[in-house]
């Protein structure tokens, strides 16, 4: 019997529930203008919460490492202006005091999974938090990850998975959609999807957005820039407003075949 997935309510969003919640913005925040664009954009086409990313962990130390707390009044002003929950990441115990009040929902990233000193650090804060799935993490592994989480009575956990390392290279990772069908079936928390990351290849975020509400996850997180090809990070990916507008538009017939709705942008909250 599946088990009965305990739902996280978010300024106004609730996930887990009915109704399903697609975050979309760019993997980075790289000015007012940028994000401001963006987050516009995907407003009306669909999306009902934004990313974006102010801490960037990447691979390469000479890439673009984030606008760092320069992005903070960024966020405050689009939060403002589209009244659009925010979800940004954490990759410090440092950070957790100062992005507290700046954005709705800390992430976890995939690199920082196994870091419990963070995971206990964010559930002391009780703040909703979205948890990556490990890049070779197992399910099980993650699952435990979100116990760190709940330790201190911190019930607001969403997961996400993103694609796991795996022998095949045609797309950036492999999206375990499998792994989504088994957290619904066997644990209390929602689980979104995130195919940006998952496959890497714009023209099949499409058919996996389609895949992971067929499954029975409760939303997506979507990378999307105005100009891709000059987006700062993780460019290869980024989908265009448009691209984003259509893919909602083909969800729709799944989401109704699967008895689900997508979420309306929520009527504006501070940020909690
Ligand atoms: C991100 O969402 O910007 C990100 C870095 O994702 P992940 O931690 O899944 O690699
Ligand atoms: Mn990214």
């Amino acid at each position: 019997m599946q088990v009965e997935t305990r739902p996280v309510s978010i300024a106004g969003l609730r996930f887990g529930g009915p109704e399903f919640v697609v975050i979309a913005g760019p993997c980075a925040i790289e000015s007012l203008a940028q994000f401001s664009t963006v987050a516009r954009a995907v407003k009306s086409s669909g999306a009902a919460m934004l990313r974006g990313g102010i801490y960037k962990l990447r691979t390469d130390p000479r890439s673009f490492q984030g606008l760092g707390s320069a992005a903070f009044d960024i966020v405050r002003k689009v939060r403002d202006e589209t009244g659009l929950p925010i979800v940004s990441e954490l990759t410090d115990p440092r950070q957790v005091a100062e992005l507290y009040d700046v954005v709705d929902v800390f992430q976890i990233g995939a690199r920082n999974m196994h870091n419990y000193s963070l995971l206990k650090e964010v559930a002391a804060t009780r703040k909703p938090t979205l948890l990556k799935r490990g890049i070779s993490a197992k399910v099980e592994e993650w699952l435990l990850a979100a116990e760190y989480l709940c330790a201190e009575g911190n019930n607001n956990v969403i997961l996400c998975e993103r694609g796991i390392r795996t022998f095949e290279s045609v797309t950036r990772n492999t999206l375990d959609l499998s792994a989504v069908s088994y957290v619904k079936h066997n644990s209390r928390f929602p689980v979104i999807v995130d195919p940006s990351h998952g496959v890497g290849v714009p023209e099949l975020i499409g058919p996996m957005c389609l895949a992971a509400a067929a499954c029975g996850a409760d939303g997506l997180i979507l990378e999307v820039h105005h100009c891709p090809e000059r987006a700062l990070s993780d460019a290869q990916q980024a989908l265009t407003p448009e691209e984003f507008g259509e893919i909602i538009e083909k969800l729709r017939p799944v989401l109704s075949a699967v008895k689900r709705s997508l979420a309306m942008p929520p009527a504006y909250c501070a940020a909690s």
